[in-house]
């Protein structure tokens, strides 16, 4: 087999845990020469290989320069001043139409959008995920150009789908396209724009999902085995199912709903699901707002002094570019988006939660490695100062993190976790919670 210089060669044929699964490289191959394996890591074909370097320069896994994105995305070279990057405008808000809303994982507002945009022509196809049909407990990447392929596609799935894949189908089909995908994503995607003018002026607007982790492909799988479920009895699966916040549920092939955990997804499944099914290049990921798209989105968990949500089934927005504020605009006035302008009210900028995990523990995670010879990511950013509670917080979620990456732990710990014992930690949580609002 033809042997290939690996510094032109994108990060997975060298640094594995560093490969994000964004897809970008398989995308962008100008021959075809990268595939995907099951688990959506690159394949490479050598005697395909041309030795271009094209898959090397847009790979976001091994390096991520903030500077350069900056520029690429809004021009200048300004650094961000804060967790959430350079936004112009804060929106709340929901999908105008009922459907969109109540199918969307927060508000819907990612598919109302798009649904926007191609109603009014503005493009022809929107780059979108869904869950695979043939096989439920994977998701896969599409180009929709319909309102039911739209709505096939609502709902967060929280797994690895290499959307950027797609982006060989898009080089090769005329037409203007609106992409949604989570912060790696919209790095490939940019770095490979700035290769391709042709691309970059296909590509009309990103939409960027915050992500504080995405997870391993078997972990659909996994939860079913925990509940005696075949995958091949299914033929669905949600993360968030049912009335908001939602729940993690799978549809057998007779139409009965089993529900795979007790609480819903905000008030448990979620928590263990990140510290268990983290993928070693997720947890040293410092970008948890897609600060290089032109829309973010992420979800609206605000509450009240009593503990309560303000706001259900709402998602929340930034507009970062002109281009993506013209969007919002053009959407709130087509009645497309129900939104309020909260850009002055400070208590909208972050999720203090998300905040911490990827603004100070993932940044203190990629120092520690680095620190110990060990691989991480290179970015531009110096970690954050930290105090030795904050120290010792990062050490203790790396600790529950490594302990996930185990199949002989992690299964019968989340079994017990999910099953009817677990339902006690919620209520733990639940108090704890409560007890936090009440004292303020
Ligand atoms: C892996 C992951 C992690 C997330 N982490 C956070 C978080 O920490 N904090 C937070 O506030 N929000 C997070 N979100 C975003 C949040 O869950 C909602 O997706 C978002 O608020 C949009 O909701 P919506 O109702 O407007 O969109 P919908 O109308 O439901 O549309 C969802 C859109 O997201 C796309 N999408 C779904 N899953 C994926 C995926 N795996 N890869 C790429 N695109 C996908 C779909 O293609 C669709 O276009 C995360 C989402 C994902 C997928
Ligand atoms: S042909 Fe270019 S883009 Fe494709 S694998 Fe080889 S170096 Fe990478
Ligand atoms: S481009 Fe994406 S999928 Fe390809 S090696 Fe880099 S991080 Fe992995
Ligand atoms: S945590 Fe980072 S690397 Fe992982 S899926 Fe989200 S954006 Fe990509």
């Amino acid at each position: 087999m033809k042997k290939i210089d690996p510094n032109l060669l994108a990060i997975a044929f060298t640094e594995h845990d560093l490969c994000t699964r964004c897809g970008t490289c398989a995308g962008a191959c100008p021959v075809g020469a990268i595939t995907l394996d099951e688990n959506f890591f690159p394949v490479l074909s050598a005697d395909a290989c041309t030795e271009c370097g094209l898959c090397a320069r847009v790979c976001p896994g091994g390096r991520v320069n903030f500077l350069d994105l900056t520029e690429l995305t809004f021009g200048h070279r300004n650094p961000a001043t804060r967790f959430d990057g350079h936004v112009v405008a804060t929106y709340v808000g929901y999908a105008g139409d009922k459907q969109l809303r109540r199918g969307g994982a927060g508000g819907g507002v990612i598919t109302a959008l798009m649904w926007d945009l191609l109603q009014r022509g503005l493009v022809d196809g929107c780059i979108v995920t869904r869950i695979k049909p043939q096989q439920p407990w994977l998701g896969e990447v599409l180009i929709a150009r319909s309102r039911e392929e739209l709505r096939a596609s609502q709902q967060s799935k929280y797994i690895i789908i290499p959307v950027n894949e797609i982006l060989a189908a898009v080089r090769d089909t005329p037409g203007r396209f609106a992409f949604a995908g989570l912060p790696c994503q919209v790095h490939g995607l940019r770095l490979l724009c700035a290769e391709s003018p042709a691309l970059k002026e296909k590509i009309r607007v990103v939409i960027g999902l915050f992500c504080a982790s995405s997870l391993e492909p078997y972990v659909a799988r996994e939860m079913l085995t925990c509940r005696g479920i075949k995958p091949d009895q299914i033929r669905g699966f949600e993360f968030r199912g049912g009335a908001w916040p939602g729940k993690i549920r799978a549809t057998l092939r007779d139409g009965r709903i089993k529900q795979l955990h007790y609480s819903n997804f905000k008030d448990g499944a979620i928590n263990y699901l990140t510290y268990l099914f983290s993928p070693p290049r997720c947890q040293t990921c410092i970008d948890g707002a897609a600060e290089f798209a032109d829309i973010s989105v992420s979800d609206a968990w605000t509450r009240d002094e009593f503990g309560n949500y303000c706001f259900e089934s709402h998602s929340k927005l930034l507009a970062r570019t002109p281009r993506g504020v013209e969007v919002m605009k053009e959407a709130i006035a087509s009645g497309a988006l129900v939104a309020s302008d909260v850009t002055a009210n400070r208590a909208y900028q972050t999720h203090k939660l998300h905040t911490q995990k990827k603004g100070l523990n993932s940044p203190l995670r990629v120092g520690r490695l680095r620190g110990a010879g060990k691989i991480a990511p290179l970015y531009d950013r110096p970690a954050p100062e930290a105090s030795a509670r904050e120290v010792l917080a990062e050490r203790m979620e790396s600790a529950i993190m490594a302990l996930g990456r185990v199949r002989s732990i992690r299964l019968p710990l989340f079994k017990f976790l999910t099953s009817r014992y677990g339902i006690l930690f919620v209520k733990i949580r639940q108090w704890r919670k409560s007890r936090k609002y009440r004292r303020k």
